[in-house]
């Protein structure tokens, strides 16, 4: 079967190879992969940010078809759709894994980090932790929620806004916009999108926000949002810059909540006086449980929310990365594994 494996340099490019599946051990299944879609994290794999995994198989935005599943395997049948997320496995005993809590798992698994991934034609998961995908929800949006879309739904879920409440999205890219969506649709909540970009605050308008800002244009965007609206409920903070972050912090009304979902290599600032006089709370959120997952899909599914994605073939990895890096991607990169 064809892959896209990191290269012996782990330099940032992959390498297309004809690798040989190996034989399911108990507890596996193998998949035969539709698509995959390519996302930052992937970049960062692939240029040994987290450190050097040369022969690696990237790919967590995997979606594919059961087929053949070890003799003990029980959670999933041959022709079942499942998804391969970043979430690959856990231990399942440790204090996360059975409090709700499992992508904390301090022995987690990764794909296409710490395992090989999704972004081959054929990938091997461990059956339980193999996420089944609605009917009715196109594999190639599928793959976008097993990444972005739980992320985002996660986060505005941490975020604990109730109906009619202002939450505001700094950053309203990829991640941003489905945030957008699920805050909007999915919980009930009054939308502020903020960006320094107009033609995707234009987008995040046109999926749901009621107010946007573009914050490189007003002078101070955490006031302006005070003034407006008296302050946000809750922020999620996708956007990969500190400022995002010291904005978001002073956008909030008392007892608001931050939830760090970007990853700039900064610290925050945050004054003590008003996070302790006005009861502030900063929580990150990583990705998404099984449980997140299937809630995520099923959003997806009856349309309440619609990832933006392009298909693209195998060979053109490496091109998606140069895209990326460039800021040139609107929406989900999805590798199609059936085009030439
Ligand atoms: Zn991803
Ligand atoms: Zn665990």
């Amino acid at each position: 079967m064809k892959a896209a494996v990191v290269n012996q340099n782990s330099d940032g490019k992959v390498e297309i190879k004809e690798l040989e599946v190996r034989e399911l051990k108990a507890g596996e299944a193998l998949v035969d992969v539709e698509c995959c879609g390519v996302c930052h994290t992937d970049l960062h794999v692939a240029k040994g940010d987290f450190g050097k995994v040369p022969g690696r198989v990237l790919g967590h935005e995997g979606i594919g078809r059961v087929s053949k599943v070890a003799d003990d395997v029980t959670s999933l049948k041959v022709g079942d759709r499942v998804s391969v997320a970043w979430f690959f496995e856990g231990c399942g005993v440790c204090e996360y894994c059975i409090t709700g809590k499992e992508t904390y798992c301090r022995s987690v698994k990764n794909a296409g980090y710490s395992v090989d991934g999704a972004m081959a034609e054929q990938c091997i998961v461990t059956a339980d932790y193999a996420v089944k995908v609605p009917d009715g929800l196109d594999s190639f949006q599928a793959s976008s929620v097993t990444c972005a879309g739980v992320t985002t739904y996660k986060a505005v879920k941490v975020a604990d806004v109730k109906a009619g409440q202002w939450i505001a999205i700094y950053g309203v890219g990829g991640l941003g916009n489905l945030a957008v969506q699920y805050a909007k649709k999915v919980f009930n909540a009054k939308v502020i999108a903020v960006d320094i970009n107009d033609d995707k605050l234009q987008l995040a308008k046109e999926v749901g926000a009621d107010l946007i800002y573009n914050s490189s244009k007003i002078d101070d965007v955490a006031k302006q949002i005070q003034e407006d609206v008296g302050g946000a409920h809750a922020a999620v903070v996708t956007a990969v810059s500190k400022v995002a972050f010291n904005q978001a912090v002073d956008s909030l009304r008392a007892t608001g909540k931050v939830v760090a979902v970007g990853l700039p290599p900064e610290t925050m600032d945050l004054a003590i006086v008003k996070t302790v006089l006005d009861g502030i709370e900063v929580i990150g959120s990583l990705v998404g449980t099984r449980q997140d997952l299937a809630e995520a899909f099923q959003f997806a599914a009856e349309g309440l929310v619609v990832p933006v994605v392009q298909k693209r073939k195998l060979a053109d990895v490496n091109a998606i990365f140069e895209e990326m890096e460039a800021g040139k991607i609107q929406g989900r990169m999805v590798v199609d594994m059936k085009a030439k």
